[in-house]
């Protein structure tokens, strides 16, 4: 795409973690028989009345402050009117022209800031399933209150398009609003697509791609959407304005219907429904319970702790990670040694990103906690620290079960002088590997003396002496 550049705005849709739905008092439980989270209000019989969750309202008042939008003061609900199958009341309570939040915006990494037009609160629509060759419908999700994010067209790269949807999936998790799981629809994103020549200004003709559901899918469906328009442009000939879905199996997007527009929809305000009003006091209360975010807890790692930034943004990745984290260090003189044994032996015991996610482990933060505050007394050494951590990871048991006394009592110099000798006798190889230049043979009879000692040896000065003893047997 050398010559051209992609223009890109997202249209986000979050499921929020209420307890209950958007309208009436049925649960927002994902999963369950077809058919079974329902009651009348929420599939729209005639005669019920909907009843506005105010829980959806603070919800999506806080994902506004988060995401540095205004908060409208006055806003509605409006109908918008289709007729599908998954919608029983042929119409969606959303909100039109008066959104509840506006104005915002998300930072990159690369510090652009990907400009929120606007924030609203709506209801779900229910789910097709296809089965056999027949289509059915559950209405478990109708309902179910969701807000829309809607960017500006601000995005330039597949990556940032990436990064930005991930850090909102970050932010809404810290806030505690939604767990934002693509793969169970919680959070499902259109990615409104178009490319023009490099240094121009217009915009060229977007297509929307509809209902992307992994951000390998998302990446994917635009590169090939963008690969398709330049293609399109470079033989002379248009892109249509049109809504497309992505085909897996094809690893391509394709034609699904022309574009609506909002006459289309015939919008028009919910009668049943009075006046939103959110009064300054509600935000500035909303504003005090914000959690820490994620870039601010970034920030606190590395100003506080002196966490490497790679190193920080892996533990704030998960916001369960993030709250082991904070749990594991309370008290500990070097939150760094907490770090690295999360880094390094913790996360190599989880596969993949959705054990993060979940982020269940044998040892709990008390525990670790426990352990790391053993080397700061000077009780222990960083080796047997880390021994202990795997036996732990192992058993699930406390620091104080699996070392003894004289573990803590570590290794006297006689001793390990003796043990030392037995090594390099023991290993003539790799001694003589060493001499001649191997130095990784070294770690081989370090090994043994680790091992003859239980981790209990002090690792730095076993090398040292090692090595002492090898070059002063050799110089004889
Ligand atoms: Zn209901």
């Amino acid at each position: 795409m050398s010559n051209y550049e992609l223009v890109c705005g997202l249209e986000t849709h979050i499921e929020l973690s209420t307890k209950t739905k958007i309208f009436c008092s049925c649960t927002t439980e994902f999963g369950g028989d077809p058919n079974t989270h329902c009651c009348p209000v929420c599939i729209g019989l005639p005669g019920t009345l909907p009843k506005l969750n105010k829980k959806v309202v603070e919800y999506a008042v806080m994902a506004g402050l988060a995401t540095n939008c205004e908060i409208s003061p006055v806003s509605k609900m409006d109908r918008k009117n289709y007729v599908y199958p998954d919608l029983p009341k042929a119409y969606q309570i959303s909100q039109y022209d008066m959104p509840l939040c506006k104005n915002g915006y998300v930072e990159l990494s690369n510090g652009r800031k990907v400009r929120i037009l606007r924030i609203h609160i709506e209801e779900d629509a229910g789910k097709l399933v296809h089965q056999r060759g027949s289509t059915y419908v559950d209405y478990n999700r109708g309902g179910v209150p969701l807000i829309e994010i809607v960017t500006e067209p601000d995005i330039r790269s597949i990556d940032e398009a990436r990064e930005y949807l991930e850090r909102l999936q970050l932010v809404m998790r810290f806030l505690g609003i939604s767990d934002c799981k693509m793969q169970e629809g919680s959070m499902r994103c259109d990615v409104n697509v178009s490319v023009r020549p490099q240094g121009t200004e217009a915009f060229g003709t977007r297509t929307e791609i509809k209902n992307m559901n992994s951000f390998t899918h998302m990446a994917k469906a635009m590169e090939y959407e963008v690969n398709r328009q330049i293609d399109l442009l470079q033989s002379g000939e248009k892109v249509v304005q049109e809504t497309r879905r992505y085909n897996e199996e094809d690893d391509c997007t394709e034609s699904m219907r022309g574009k609506e527009d909002a006459h289309d929809y015939r919008y028009f305000r919910e009668p049943d429904l009075v006046t939103i009003q959110v009064s300054e006091e509600t935000v500035a209360q909303l504003r005090e319970k914000l959690p820490e975010l994620p870039h601010q807890r970034l920030e606190r790692y590395r100003a506080e702790f002196g966490i490497p930034e790679a190193d920080a943004q892996q533990l704030i990745k998960y916001r369960r990670i993030a709250d082991y984290f904070e749990a594991a260090i309370d008290g500990v003189q070097n939150p760094k040694v907490v770090a690295n044994c999360m880094i390094g032996q913790i996360f190599s015991r989880l596969d993949g990103d959705s054990a993060k996610e979940s982020f269940q482990v044998n040892v709990t933060p008390e525990n670790l906690n426990a352990l790391v505050k053993l080397l700061d007394e000077g009780k222990i050494k960083m080796n047997l620290l880390k021994a202990t951590l795997e036996k732990m990871l192992d058993t699930g048991k406390a620091p104080g079960e699996l070392i003894s006394e004289a573990d803590m009592g570590g290794v006297d110099a006689d001793a390990l002088k003796s043990v030392c000798e037995q090594a390099i006798a023991s290993n003539p190889n790799a001694v003589s590997d060493y001499l001649s230049g191997k130095e990784k043979a070294l770690k081989a009879i370090l090994g043994s003396v680790m091992k003859a000692t239980r981790g209990r040896a002090d690792a730095m000065e076993a090398e040292k002496l090692l090595i002492q003893l090898i070059q002063g047997a050799n110089a004889k």
